[in-house]
């Protein structure tokens, strides 16, 4: 990584109260001190925030008022010297600041170059600088809570002393066999597998947390289904609050799916709204939707199937129970217009998660599809707080170790001697420490941070 000196705007662009620039590397101190005139007094030490005025070096007069804060190495949370300027948010002051900077040789930092600085300077390890990326893109309460515990070591820890427990079963192997002659009593697969066991318990525990973890961060793709005008534009904006999709009397109004997102019991949903499930007169009853819904429909994890509630079961309604009796994903049944005389009668097939009467029109005639929804989502996930993994990388990283384990006790169980199933112990720990960073490639580690946001 190169050590020289960067000037990023932090903040988001646009117009706001204040913006922030970082500017970092060697001399990054005097590069700014030298365009820099404090109110009062001096640089007053590391992390002494000081009121003064930016200005060109030449010219008196100034670009803006600003707040400069200096962290020399050793001080600062990257592990290098950073030095932040709080001025004015809008772009043209900004602009003229970060100009003005680049002037005198700094360059724009790279996306996450910051937070690659702490983790090579050993700031941070691996997981916990992808909790800073996954902290500022959360949707959700939830996931920003699991990513702050992430980047507070909520992961680190954990992983690092399964790692530690598997480095320290293999040692235990390797001594018997370094020092045969030694007093020191051999380990059996018996003893292996019996040690192991707590190890295996406690990675299954870890992955299996990985399911809700994974859609407390990316969260879960839902998507009403339905014949035209039953009501799921309506469903969609009654949930959202907002009139997202158009809603007409005419069946066949949305023509293309409707996507928003919605923060149901702290997971993300990505709600669906399709365009209604159509019968072609003159054919066979069949589901046609258009390519989009049909993609939807294959993209989302729960289905929400709509109904008239004033209306009879129609063809394309049974047809519809049908394609969802096939179907695997969890489906639940939404008996719409329930502010109207009930015309539809019970279901011919009960709907794995429940059935629910809505009325559109109003929020709260919505609540019990919220409600609904809310308890599908959670019903795994008794305790949220305890899920670890939200990331796909490291619920791969404690698969493969996971595996490595399995194959050290199974070797071991079927007669082949326990030194052979240190190999299988040492990559197990290997594979935890990819969680961490310490068996991380370069290029895993590239592209880690590319995705990261710049000035972060
Ligand atoms: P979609 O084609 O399934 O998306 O249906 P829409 O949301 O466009 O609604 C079709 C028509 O039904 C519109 O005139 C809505 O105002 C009406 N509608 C939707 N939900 C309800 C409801 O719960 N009660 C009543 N009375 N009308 C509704």
């Amino acid at each position: 990584m190169a050590s020289d000196l960067i000037a990023q705007i932090a903040t988001a662009p646009g117009e706001a109260a204040l913006a922030v620039v970082r500017v970092s590397g060697p001399g990054a101190i005097a590069t700014v001190l030298g365009i820099f005139s404090p109110r009062s007094g001096r640089f007053a030490g590391p992390r002494t925030a000081l009121v003064g005025l930016l200005h060109r070096l030449e010219a008196t007069e100034p670009i803006d008022e600003a707040v400069v804060t200096c962290y020399p190495v050793g001080e600062s949370y990257w592990g290098v010297v950073l030095v932040e300027i709080g001025g004015q948010g809008g772009r043209v002051v900004v602009g003229a600041v970060v100009g003005l900077l680049r002037s005198l040789g700094a360059r724009p930092a790279a996306p996450g170059e910051f937070s690659k600085r702490a983790y090579v300077n050993g700031r941070l390890d691996l997981a916990q600088a992808e909790a800073v990326c996954d902290l500022i893109r959360s949707r959700t309460r939830l996931a920003a809570r699991a990513s702050l515990r992430q980047l507070q070591g909520g992961v680190s820890k954990p992983v690092r002393q399964i790692r530690d427990r598997l480095l320290a079963l293999a040692a235990s192997i390797e001594v018997t066999l370094d020092f045969p002659d030694e007093d020191i009593a051999s380990l059996d697969s018996a003893d292996l597998a019996a040690r192991a066991g707590p190890i295996l318990s406690d990675l299954r525990c870890m992955h299996e947390g990985w399911s809700v973890g994974r859609r407390i961060r990316d969260g879960i793709t839902v998507a009403l289904v339905g014949r035209p005008n039953t009501g799921k534009s309506s469903l969609l904006n009654a949930l959202l609050g907002v009139d997202r999709a158009i809603v007409t009397a005419v069946p066949g109004t949305t023509r293309d799916t409707v996507e928003e997102w919605l923060d149901l019991a702290g997971i993300p949903v990505r709600l669906v709204d399709t365009a209604g499930i159509r019968q072609v007169p003159g054919d066979e009853v069949e589901l046609l939707g258009l390519a989009r819904t049909e993609d939807a429909i294959k993209r989302s994890d729960i289905l929400v199937a709509v109904f008239d509630a004033s209306q009879s079961l129609q063809p394309e309604d049974v047809a519809l129970l049908g394609a969802l009796q096939d179907d695997e994903r969890p489906w639940l049944a939404c008996r719409n217009k329930s502010d109207l005389r009930s015309a539809l009668g019970p279901l011919p097939w009960a709907p794995p998660l429940g059935s629910v009467e809505t009325c559109a029109l109003s929020p709260e005639g919505v609540q019990p599809l919220r409600t609904a929804l809310a308890n599908a989502l959670t019903s795994e996930a008794a305790d949220p707080g305890e899920i670890l993994l939200t990331s796909a990388r490291h619920a791969d990283c404690v698969l493969r170790a996971l595996r490595a384990l399995e194959r050290a006790v199974d070797a071991a169980d079927s007669g082949v001697t326990v030194d052979l199933a240190c190999q299988d112990l040492r990559e197990a720990a290997e594979t935890l420490d990819e969680i961490l960073g310490g068996s991380a490639t370069e290029d895993m580690i590239d592209l880690i941070f590319s995705t990261f946001c710049l000035g972060k």
